[in-house]
């Protein structure tokens, strides 16, 4: 009797405490702001510098650049591919800390699950409708909350 007794007076008094679970994933993680997640590219400021390419450390960016279609611009390339492998990506922030136009940045997105590694290349349209949860120190151009990526 003692016992139950016992018991009980735990059980209540750990249904009074604050809850340290989360309802994840029907609520979305807050994740602090430095977070290291998945990037968000944007084309339109890439400047083909190869810098991001150059500095990763396990060779997961792939890119392509083009000659400008605009014979007056001053930039004789534009970016024409970009892909990266998230299979061997670590996270690791350098490509966006590199890169001098901000045109690849870190998001606080970190959903990656699938059946089949070949979902894991990234390409550069993915890249860029990846762009919720841009790290608030880049995301003057795409505020949190900006329009849904469309997986793929
Ligand atoms: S986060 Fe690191 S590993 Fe991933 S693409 Fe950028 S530099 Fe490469
Ligand atoms: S470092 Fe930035 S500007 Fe240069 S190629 Fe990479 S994404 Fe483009």
């Amino acid at each position: 009797m003692k016992g139950i007794v016992k018991g009980l007076g735990l059980t209540f008094k750990t249904m009074l405490q604050k809850k340290v679970t989360y309802a994840y994933p029907d609520v979305p993680l807050e994740l602090p702001d430095r977070f290291r997640g998945i990037q968000h590219f944007d084309p339109e400021k890439c400047i083909v510098c190869n810098q991001c390419a150059r500095i990763c450390p396990t060779e997961c960016i792939t890119l392509t650049g083009k000659k400008n279609p605009d014979p007056e611009s001053k930039m004789k390339l534009v970016i024409d591919t970009y892909d990266i492998n998230f299979e061997i990506c670590i996270l690791c922030d350098l490509c966006t800390e590199v890169c001098p136009t901000e045109a690849i940045v870190m998001t606080n997105n970190f959903e990656l699950s699938t059946y089949s590694r070949d979902d894991l290349f990234k390409n550069m349209e993915w890249l860029h409708q990846n762009n919720t949860n841009v790290r608030k120190e880049n995301n003057a151009a795409t505020p949190k909350g900006g329009a849904k990526k469309d997986a793929g």
